[in-house]
This record gives structure tokens, sequence and C-alpha cells, in this order.
């Protein structure tokens, strides 16, 4: 293995093993009632939140995407130490109302919302981000029908892009949002008595670990949010500006530096025309607020050789981690940092390949690495995995149990 993975050097451990929420694999089995499981920190996330919210300007509110991880108890604790919710269907609606924040604090982005998903987030009162403008004028609709003022947000397709992102969600034709060159027409049309217009969303990408890249995009994303501002019929009371910060997976990245990215963010909302002053400016963020306090646990089941090579068979895989086996939006496959939990350093190394018990090559949950000799029965942890895990995976392929969540 020559890069090492920049997270292991930060992992809590005791006695050789792998602490998750202060435990033991073996612990949490126990508590799960066997593997595979995942195992989310709840005093990761605080952490995490505190940390952030200490490096970033104190007017920036923070909002967490629960799309990276929609476990309603987790959902409930995050809605308490954010500053709003972001959801992207009418099941993570109702997990977010059902939180305990107030339904101006929840948003809900998404292309293609269903007419039933627009009168259930009009009757509940959350924000809509509008991403089309069919979207609009269904909700021109429901307004007379149903007699409520919708409160909406235009999500708006910048005409730029956020550089480096392993995820592009903007600039250049997309189905998300309304283009930006669209949107001063459609503010001058917009019918102020069907509608109430809180805000713009700008997202311009995701999983962004490098500091210049986001610097520039906010910079951009200022500079257009002042000029959408500036063309709204009525005061804007908040700008959601996106997310993109990154947690780093693979061998070789690095952890994001936040200071610069949050001292640019000082300079622009300080440096803010009068006209948009006492608007909230607001960041959404998925996985860097979730994705290092979870952990994917599964137990290694048997160990081969074939033609030289040693397998690891596990108990889970694929179909419960769908994003480290290398098939959720990757182009080359690479190793999440991997652990075996109950022997974390040891004199004896193997080079092992470790799969999962699905019928498939695909399902693979490390490759090529040298690992402390494990045998059966020993444990597997998958770190970086509280976000894009259990929901964001194939559960029911090949018909193998569920995977369980705890949450500590
Ligand atoms: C998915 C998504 C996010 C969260 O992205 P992360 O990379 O998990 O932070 C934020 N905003 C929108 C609009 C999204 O679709």
């Amino acid at each position: 293995m020559s890069k090492q993975h920049d997270r292991l050097q930060r992992i809590e451990a005791g006695n050789n093993q792998l602490l998750m929420a202060g435990k033991t694999a073996e612990e949490l089995s126990a508590i799960a009632g066997g593997t595979p499981f995942y195992i989310y920190d709840r005093r990761q996330l605080v952490e995490r939140v505190e940390s952030l919210r200490g490096q970033m300007p104190s007017a920036l509110k923070l909002h967490y995407a629960m799309k990276a991880n929609p476990m309603p108890a987790l959902v409930q604790f995050m809605g308490s130490l954010v500053d709003g919710l972001d959801v992207a269907s009418h099941r993570e609606m109702l997990v977010a109302l059902g939180s305990g924040v107030t339904p101006e604090n929840i948003s809900f982005a998404g292309p293609a919302k269903r007419e039933e998903e627009l009168r259930a987030a009009v009757a509940a009162g959350i924000i809509i981000n509008v991403e089309s403008e069919l979207e609009l004028e269904r909700l021109y609709s429901i307004s007379e029908s149903a007699g409520i003022l919708p409160k909406v947000a235009f999500r708006v397709n910048p005409d730029f892009e956020l550089k480096s992102s392993g995820m592009k969600m903007a600039g250049g034709p997309k189905q998300f949002g309304i283009d930006a060159e669209r949107m001063p027409d459609l503010l001058k049309e917009l019918k102020t008595d069907k509608v109430e217009l809180c805000g713009f969303h700008i997202f311009s990408g995701s999983q962004n670990l490098k500091t210049e890249s986001l610097i520039e995009a906010h910079d951009k994303t200022f500079e257009l949010a002042e000029k959408l501002v500036s063309l709204s019929p009525v005061k804007i009371r908040h700008v959601n500006i996106g997310g993109g910060l990154g947690i780093p997976y693979f061998p070789g990245e690095k952890a994001l530096d936040v200071q610069p990215v949050a001292e640019n963010l000082e300079r622009l909302l300080s440096a803010r025309k009068e006209t948009w002053l006492e608007t909230e400016v607001v960041m959404e963020l998925g996985r860097y607020f979730v994705g290092e306090a979870g952990y994917y646990v599964c137990q290694i089941t048997d160990k081969k050789v074939s033609r030289g090579q040693t397998f690891l068979m596990t108990d889970g895989g694929l179909h419960h981690h769908l994003s480290n086996s290398g098939n959720f939006g990757q182009v080359i496959r690479k190793n999440y940092p991997v652990v075996i939990a109950n022997r974390l350093e040891s004199e004896e190394k193997e080079k092992v390949e470790i799969a999962g018990p699905l019928c498939t090559p695909l399902d693979i949950v490390g490759a090529k690495m040298e690992l402390p000799k494990a045998e059966v029965g020993d444990y597997v942890a998958v770190l970086q995995s509280g976000a894009y895990g259990a929901s964001a995976s194939p559960q029911a392929f090949l018909s193998h149990p569920e995977v369980k969540e705890l949450f500590l």
C-alpha cells in the first residue's frame, strides 16, 4: 500500500481495537444482534458541527441535507444542532417535520416533484425550491385551490460549475434548477399574489476537497445572488449557497482546509450591498457533517486462497454499502479506509481481497489491501461510512437480510 488513508491517523482505539462511539466491534455486534451493521457516533456529530461553526462566520446558517443519512433519530438529532434541514422527497419531509425543526427552516429541493409532494409541502408550510417553470405554474394552481400562499425559493442553475467536484450538479445543461439567464424574465413575471418568494438556491457541486475551487465558486455564487436579489420584486429572506465541502475517502486525499474558505465567506458576507445585508445566507451540507461519524461493520465468515490470492469473505457487502464497492458514481474503484476492527495493528500482515456475499464480482469491500493477518470471526470496519450508506444501497439485491443501524 503506497499511499496512506488520511483518516486512519484520526481513529479512536484502545487495546488494539477500533472504538466506535466508545465501543468495540464485538460490543456493538452484541447490541445490534449481530453483523452487519452501521454505527453512527453522536459525539462525533456534535464535535463536527461545533468545529465547523467555530470556523465559519457566525452569520452563516448551516443546514443538514438529510439525503446523506435519513435515519430518523439521526435527523432529529442533527435538527437540534443545525439551523435547518433540506429534504429531497415527501418521505424525507415527513421525517424532517417529525424532528421538531420549524417548517420555515425546512426546504424541499429535488427535480420532478410529484403533484402530491408539492401539495404536501405547501400544506406543511415548508420552503419549496422551485426546479422548473412548470413547477411554478403548478404552485400557482395549488395556491388557488388550497387557499395557502406557497413559500418558494428558486433553484437557479448557475452559468458556472464547482471545479474539481466529485459530483457536478450545475453549469451547462442540467436537470436541476432553472437556468440563471431565464431568471430576469421569470422574476419580472412572478405572480407575487400566488407565491411568497423567500429565497434563492444556488447549488454548484458536491464532495470538493479543494479550497481554491470552493472559494472561486463562492465568489461567483455571491455575484449571482446579488444580481438575483436586485431583480426580485420582493425582499429576499434567504440565499442558499449550496454546500460542496468534501471528506477524504481515498488514499492520498487530505481533509479539507476549511479556514481559507471560511475567511473568504466572511469577506463576501461583509462586502454585501445594502439590498441584501439582512438576507440570511445558508450553507447546506450532508456528508461533511455525517460521513466521518459513521462506520460499516461486517464479520469475516470464510478465508480462502485462489491461485495465490487470499480472500477474506464477509457477511456484508455491496447491498449495504454500494459506494464503498465503487459503484456509486466512481469512475475507477479505490478503497475506502478499511480496518480489521479487533486487530488494528499486528506484526503479521497479509495482502488480501475482501469480498462480500453477493454473486457478482462487483461485491468488493476492499481490494489489494495490506492488513493485519485476519481470521474467520474477525470484524471488518469501513470508515467514512456515515453518508450515502444504507439508504443509498440496493438492499433487496440478492435478498440478504437488511443492514441494522445503531446510533449511539
Ligand atoms: C445532495 C445534496 C446536498 C448534500 O451534498 P453532500 O455532498 O452530501 O454535502 C446538498 N444540497 C443539495 C441540493 C443536494 O442535492
